[in-house]
């Protein structure tokens, strides 16, 4: 497995790969890797030739109070898990690549990027576009491939794929979860013990949702209230949003759509987590 820094040191790994007709594979990563992006790499393996893991904190996409400084970063770990999943290449590029001196060019997707996080997070999907939009120019893969668990980041980036016509196929990939429930992020160690225990209520949470709605309750509001009624119980959460919404435009009804998602933010202690699950 190689490691490239520089554009050069990846563009003649890219141009190499592309000479011998191999598919490239990609999958973006801002680090500190667990069996999610795993998962990821591994499904980038089994239908690419050649495959890529970028690993970069991309600071466009943090909110000034957000956790930008104190993101977890373990690279040598994440080379070793990239290599085990069979990764070729890792490209870990600086700042100076991503954002060349008086770098100004920014990508907004209106629409699909303004509920839910966009709410919260003001300016964090157009850090994401960018920074992606960027990676792809600089990568120029053939497939790319994104984690469920951030699934209005999933929408956000097919959006922009399909509107600049980038040529390149994204594949959606299922949420890798312990065995409690609780979704896989890097950001789960900043929890203490005490608030990983409770941390798994989010996801509970949201099955009592897709439960109802297997069920046949359509009313958004009385699904939206099972979920919030079961977070906002146990005291140990501070919502952001539960909210039940079209899939994949994620627009508001007041009738749950055939297909529809369920998505939470909520802060345990000073750990902001995210899930979703898919109604249909
Ligand atoms: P991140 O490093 O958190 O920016 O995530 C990089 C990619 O991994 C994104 O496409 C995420 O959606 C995906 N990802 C993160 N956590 C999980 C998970 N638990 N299961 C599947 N994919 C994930």
């Amino acid at each position: 497995m190689k490691i490239a820094a520089s554009e050069a040191e990846l563009k003649r790994e890219i141009r190499a790969a592309q000479a011998a007709g191999k598919s490239i594979g990609f999958v973006p990563t801002m680090g500190a890797l667990h069996r999610g992006h795993g998962a990821l790499l591994e499904a980038a393996r089994a239908e690419n030739d050649f495959v890529v893991l970028s690993v970069y904190v991309n600071p466009t996409q943090f909110g000034p109070n957000e956790d930008f400084a104190k993101y977890p970063r373990a690279f040598a770990a994440d080379c070793q898990l990239a290599e085990a999943a069979g990764a070729d290449l890792v490209f870990h590029p600086t700042n100076e690549v991503i954002y060349p001196p008086g770098y100004s060019t920014f990508i907004e997707v209106a629409g699909v990027s303004e509920p839910l996080c966009g709410r919260f997070r003001p300016g964090h999907f157009r850090g994401v576009a960018t920074v992606v939009h960027r990676l792809f120019q600089l990568v120029e893969p053939t497939r790319a491939y994104f984690g469920k668990k951030d699934i209005q980041q999933c929408l956000v980036l097919k959006r922009m794929t399909a509107d600049l016509g980038l040529g390149l196929e994204l594949r959606l990939c299922e949420t890798i979860r312990e065995g409690d429930g609780l979704a896989l992020s890097s950001r789960n160690q900043y929890l203490s013990a005490a608030e990983r225990e409770k941390a798994p209520l989010l996801y509970k949470a949201l099955q009592e949702v897709a439960f109802a709605f297997a069920g046949g309750e359509r009313d958004v509001a009385k699904l939206e209230s099972i979920g919030r009624a079961r977070i906002e119980t146990s005291g140990d959460f501070r919502l952001q949003y539960l909210e039940v919404l079209g899939y994949p435009e994620l627009n508001r009804t007041e009738n749950a759509a055939a297909e529809s998602v369920c998505a939470v933010a909520a802060y345990l202690g000073s750990t902001r987590l995210i899930d979703n699950i898919l109604l249909r």
